[in-house]
């Protein structure tokens, strides 16, 4: 081998085999080399579809360490695979470190996109996609959970967090309290899966259901909770005029109209006024 290699950056299904891209597929039966959250796992797998190339494994716990030896070999010339155990590498999984590493030095990556359990939740969970932020896990334990939330009760875009089974029902519990109860949510889980299910209600009944069914928290889940309303600045009396007028008036008037006169009887800035309105009408649409 003499040019420089390329790195594969390969998604892989997170349930239904038949996710598996015919592009994908070709690009793990022709490299040098799969870099495998779990050989024995992503084996398995490959093998069912007739796919035997060389393995390497490449975790959370040895990433750091493999970064140099995967980064020469790409200079050498090779072509390598970097696969996670299910969907798209680097989201809320290993391997930030070796496409910055192979992109400093050069290297060509090659991204081959397909199933990611947030974008798939996202796109069934009936809440706002125009604008969303990724959270991933929330920290594990309590007090670190509240705090990250607390940070993010402001947050205005639809928000989307991974979550393990035996956690899910403390985590909606304490969205719950921290978001309040009537944010409007999704839960979905097993996606692409036999025992794929959609929860669409408030964060309040979502975290209240969990606790009684079980089968709402077994198997692999993602959350999506709306991004909170921004807040109209209350009059002197503390009336939100503002919220009420754009209620009123944005299933009537085109949107910038409505903006204009809520803002001249407001008085509010004409901006803050439209950035409100684009929320309601989210929400109202
Ligand atoms: N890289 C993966 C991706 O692209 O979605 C995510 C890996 S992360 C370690 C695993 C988390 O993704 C799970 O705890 C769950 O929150 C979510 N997840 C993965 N597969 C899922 C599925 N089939 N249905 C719902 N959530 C899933």
């Amino acid at each position: 081998m003499s040019a420089a290699g390329v790195l594969y950056v390969v998604a892989t299904p997170i349930g239904n085999r038949s996710d598996l891209s015919p592009r994908a597929r070709e690009i793990l039966a022709s490299v040098d080399l799969i870099a495998a959250e779990d050989t024995r796992h992503t084996g398995a797998f490959l093998s069912q579809l007739g796919i035997e190339r060389p393995f390497i494994s490449f975790h959370e716990h040895n990433e750091h360490d493999r970064v140099a030896e995967l980064v020469q070999r790409l200079t050498d010339g090779a072509r390598i695979a970097l696969v996670s155990d299910a969907g798209t590498p680097l989201v809320s999984d290993p391997g930030f470190r070796l496409v910055a590493a192979a992109g400093s030095a050069g290297i060509l990556v090659v991204p081959i996109p397909g199933a990611c359990a947030a974008i798939a939740a996202l796109s069934v969970a009936g809440l706002p996609t125009d604008r969303f932020v990724f959270e991933g896990f929330l920290p594990p334990r309590g007090a670190k959970r509240r705090a990250r939330l607390d940070a993010l009760v402001s947050e205005a875009r639809t928000l989307v967090f991974y979550e393990a089974p035996h956690r899910l029902a403390d985590m909606l519990r304490d969205v719950s309290a921290a978001f309040g109860a009537e944010r409007p949510a999704a839960l979905a889980r097993e996606l692409t899966k036999m025992h794929e299910t959609v929860y669409r209600d408030t964060i309040g009944a979502l975290a209240s259901a969990a606790e009684s069914d079980v089968n709402m928290t077994r198997g692999e889940a993602v959350v999506i909770v709306a991004g909170k309303l921004i807040d109209e600045a209350p009059l002197d009396g503390g009336l939100p005029l503002t919220g009420t007028l754009l209620a009123a008036l944005l299933p009537e008037l085109p949107l910038s109209r409505a903006v204009d006169i809520v803002s001249a009887i407001t008085g509010e800035r004409r901006n803050a006024v439209y950035q409100q309105a684009l929320q309601k009408k989210r929400f109202l649409s």
